[in-house]
């Protein structure tokens, strides 16, 4: 008997509203209790959760023109500097900026999660004018159903799992994980452990490039791998991308973290078909077998010390650690109960026949491991600075031709032309010395 699936089968069966979804909770206690045959006999999909702090995110947005046209350069909404360096009114929100008034809590998430409540927020935005974009500077509010495109990309989500932080020094300290108590007071951890997305398919057997998942209370995609993945060290990441118009404010939220800054809670759930028995014994993983480390964020150094190795989620998620003897409290910086919610709200738009399963384009890589930054003393950097004008003659630079013959059109003497290898030749008897071509070349192959 063949027991491996397809993803077209398991799809008719979402379609035919018949496919046997489970949790990646429930599907724990599934296999305890039926062993991987028959689970995967029974079960079609397993749905997985998370919902946590992810820095590493932020949308793209498109304002449309206004009228005179802009060239944003300079932009805020509600106050939040947005970068506008894209295109004339294209914009990348990220979510950990602040408000430009430094004693605000509000930033990139917040805005997010207003825009996505419905809310409108006011747009500031100034450029230089030029010929196409005369206007200096516009200054309205605008929703998220005003906008063109709103597209939630967030380069770095979806942490398989986190290390967990304590503090050793004397004072209490405020890190992106939380509130740490002196002499070792509190233990915080990251991650939904088992429901987490990657832990659940490590080996990236079905999560790929085009995976379809549940992002932000709407439907998105994997991209890419995350930045930082480092999957030869068990801290694989995801790169997901939605549109914004179609989430929910319940699973995207604002928040500020005492003593370091705005950050947005992100909601992921990621679908898992269940095809062979490799990706049930993979469904198989607890708690108990997902360990982190304990580390030390007292020392504020990239290579903190370990206080403690190998810390299962099921003792992190039972509210203690012991170490050296000690019982330390444990808290969560995510939310369990909100990535139960997403892997069950996955499962009834599964089980709906709301949601249908993509199969990657490409898996994503389960080799590499994210390098620190190395610090050198940096060699003086040349920057150009304009061009040095030569009286007698245009020089060309015909490495950056890109061919678009432009110059060519455009000399008002006819004094250029192609040779018969096709570079870019002047006439010297015809030309003026008008330096039209050195302002029209886009890519600067005249000076
Ligand atoms: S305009 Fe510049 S890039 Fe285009 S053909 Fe002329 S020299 Fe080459
Ligand atoms: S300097 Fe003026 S005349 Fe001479 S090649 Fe350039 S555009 Fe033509």
């Amino acid at each position: 008997m063949n027991a491996e699936k397809t993803t077209e089968e398991i799809n008719d069966r979402i379609r035919a509203k018949r496919a046997v979804v489970l949790t990646a909770e429930e599907m724990k206690h599934f296999i305890a209790e039926n062993g991987v045959s028959k689970s995967l006999e029974k079960v079609d999909v397993v749905t997985t959760g998370t919902f946590g702090a992810m820095c590493s995110s932020g949308a793209f947005l498109n304002f449309g023109h206004a009228d005179p046209p802009l060239k944003m350069e300079k932009l805020t909404l509600n106050g939040v500097p947005v970068y506008g360096g894209i295109a004339a009114v294209d914009a990348y929100l990220g979510a950990t900026e602040r408000a430009e008034k430094s004693k605000t809590h509000y930033g990139g998430a917040h805005v997010i999660e207003d825009l996505v409540a419905g809310k409108r927020v006011v747009l500031k935005a100034k450029g230089r004018p030029t010929y196409c974009y005369p206007a200096k500077s516009v200054s309205t509010d605008i929703s998220l159903a005003d906008m063109n495109q709103a597209i939630l990309l967030n380069p770095r989500n979806a942490y398989q799992r986190y290390n967990a932080a304590a503090n050793s020094t004397d004072k209490t300290i405020y890190t992106y994980m939380g509130r740490l108590l002196p002499r070792l007071g509190n233990i915080t951890f990251s991650g939904a452990g088992e429901l987490s997305p990657i832990n659940n398919d490590p080996k990236f057997l079905t999560i790929g490039i085009g995976t379809r998942i549940f992002l932000g209370g709407g439907t998105g995609f994997v991209i890419s791998s995350g930045t930082q993945h480092s999957p030869e060290t068990g801290f694989s990441t995801l790169m997901v991308k939605g549109d914004l118009k179609m989430m929910n404010a319940e699973f995207l939220r604002g928040a500020y973290m005492h003593g370091y800054g705005c950050t947005l809670f992100v909601g992921i759930g990621v679908p898992i078909p269940v095809l062979n028995e490799e990706i049930v014994r993979q469904l198989a993983v607890t708690d108990d077998r997902i360990t982190v480390n304990v580390v030390d964020y007292g020392i504020p150094r990239l290579a903190r010390p370990v206080l403690k190795s190998g810390v299962s989620y099921r003792e992190l998620k039972s509210g203690f650690v012991e170490i050296d003897g000690r019982k330390i409290r444990t808290a969560s910086i995510s939310s369990l109960f909100m990535a139960r919610k997403i892997a069950d709200t996955l499962k009834r738009w599964i089980e709906r026949g709301d949601f249908s399963l993509t199969q990657a384009v490409e898996p994503l890589s389960t080799s590499g491991i994210a390098r620190p930054l190395t610090l050198r003393q940096p060699e003086k950097i040349v920057v150009p600075r304009g061009k040095d004008r030569h009286r007698d003659a245009v020089l060309i630079d015909h490495a950056r031709c890109i061919h678009c013959d432009l110059c060519i059109a455009q000399c008002p003497h006819e004094a250029i032309s192609k040779d018969a290898e096709n570079f870019v030749r002047i006439d010297s008897e015809k030309c003026t010395l008008c330096r039209t071509c050195v302002k029209i070349c886009s890519v600067g192959c005249f000076e």
